[in-house]
């Protein structure tokens, strides 16, 4: 194994997860604004994991509901939201220096001498390789500035992310045969929380006697709310019923082990989920006592549920859920174990 391989984070700078927090969110508008780097949930089985929700497990398209307005709009910040005004910018893809990583000081630079104000001192930060957040003081600043021509002029582009101006929230106990437009239209909550932008009924993994995948929903919806807040509780049809905060579910690459994406969607070498080397673990004949995990060095499967990365990742999505921000703010609180526990569980 690569000595240095599991000192790496598993993720690639978080830019996988902000994808999959924009599935989460405003995926129609995300289309339409700006190009996008796929969100194809795989539903092949993981080895002993399920992934809980994946939007390709969708039974029917009862099973999910958009506002209209997510056709048209691309994201900004509403008169009524209390901040941080985030606005991220990124070098576009094509551009001549668009595998350069974009460095906040050099950013800054830009728009001073664009002239562009009201960014708060300390306000840029990294998040991702090619990713930087700004931090406007208000939300008309930052409003305006996803249109600023210093943009162009630079072949850079700015958007708010979703996790900004959107909240998700869970909510149990959505009978089964409603369709989510039907429970939509039933709800009403305390002014001053934004509309339902999107509902999403989530599915259950299940087996088949035969042994193949099939999907059935659940009564929990996620829904997807304008705005910086989440209400407590929705009415309809004279009950209330709680809204939690939806905690974005952990989910593992079966071709790259990293987090945050599924195989569909992967972009990276295949790493071996036995032995850690530049192979599919699929074919891979290693006897089963020199097994060793690339994530953590234990002897287990890089896949294994039991694995202290597994936990991490799960810590790192709870504070993205709790927190709303990105990967890489999220991670930075869990930094990985160096070096992991040798002592992990054998298999
Ligand atoms: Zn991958
Ligand atoms: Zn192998
Ligand atoms: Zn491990």
């Amino acid at each position: 194994m690569d000595g240095d391989e599991r000192l790496k984070p598993p993720d690639k700078g978080g830019g996988e997860c902000e994808c999959l927090m924009e599935t989460e969110g405003f995926k129609a508008s995300a289309d339409i604004c700006r190009k996008r780097t796929g969100d194809n949930l795989s539903s092949e089985p993981l080895p002993k994991r399920t992934i809980t929700d994946p939007e390709s497990g969708l039974g029917s398209e009862s099973n999910i509901y958009k506002h209209p307005s997510l056709e048209v709009n691309c994201r900004k910040y509403d008169v009524d939201d209390f901040g941080p005004f985030i606005v991220h910018v990124s070098r576009i893809a094509d551009s001549p220096n668009s595998g350069v990583s974009l460095k906040p000081i050099r950013l800054g630079a830009f728009l001073v001498e664009g002239g562009v104000q009201s960014v708060k001192k300390d306000g840029i930060k990294q998040v991702g390789r090619n990713r930087l957040s700004v931090e406007f003081s208000s939300a008309t600043a930052a409003n305006e500035f996803l249109s600023h021509e210093l943009l162009n002029k630079h072949k850079l582009k700015a958007e708010i992310p979703s996790y900004n101006i959107s909240r998700l929230g869970l909510v149990r106990g959505v009978p089964t045969d409603w369709s989510m437009e039907e429970f939509v239209n039933a709800t009403e909550y305390k002014e001053g929380h934004g509309k339902i932008m999107k509902a999403r009924r989530l599915n259950r993994k299940i087996r088949r006697d035969d042994g193949s995948p099939a999907w059935l929903p659940t009564q929990s919806v996620v829904l997807t709310f304008e705005g910086q807040s989440l209400p407590k509780k929705i009415y309809a049809f004279y009950t209330s019923l709680v809204v939690e905060v939806y905690q974005l579910p952990t989910i593992q690459c079966r071709k790259c082990l990293r987090f945050g994406h599924v195989q569909n969607a992967c972009r990276s070498n295949a790493r071996c989920y036995k032995c850690g080397q530049a192979h599919s673990g699929d074919t891979c004949n290693i006897p089963s006592e020199r097994v060793r995990c690339l994530l953590c060095t234990g002897r287990h499967l890089a896949t294994d549920p039991t694995c202290p990365e597994f936990d991490r990742q799960k810590r790192i999505k709870k504070i993205m859920s709790e927190n709303c921000v990105s990967y890489m703010e999220a991670s930075a609180q869990e930094p990985v174990p160096n070096p992991y526990s040798r002592t992990s569980p054998e298999i």
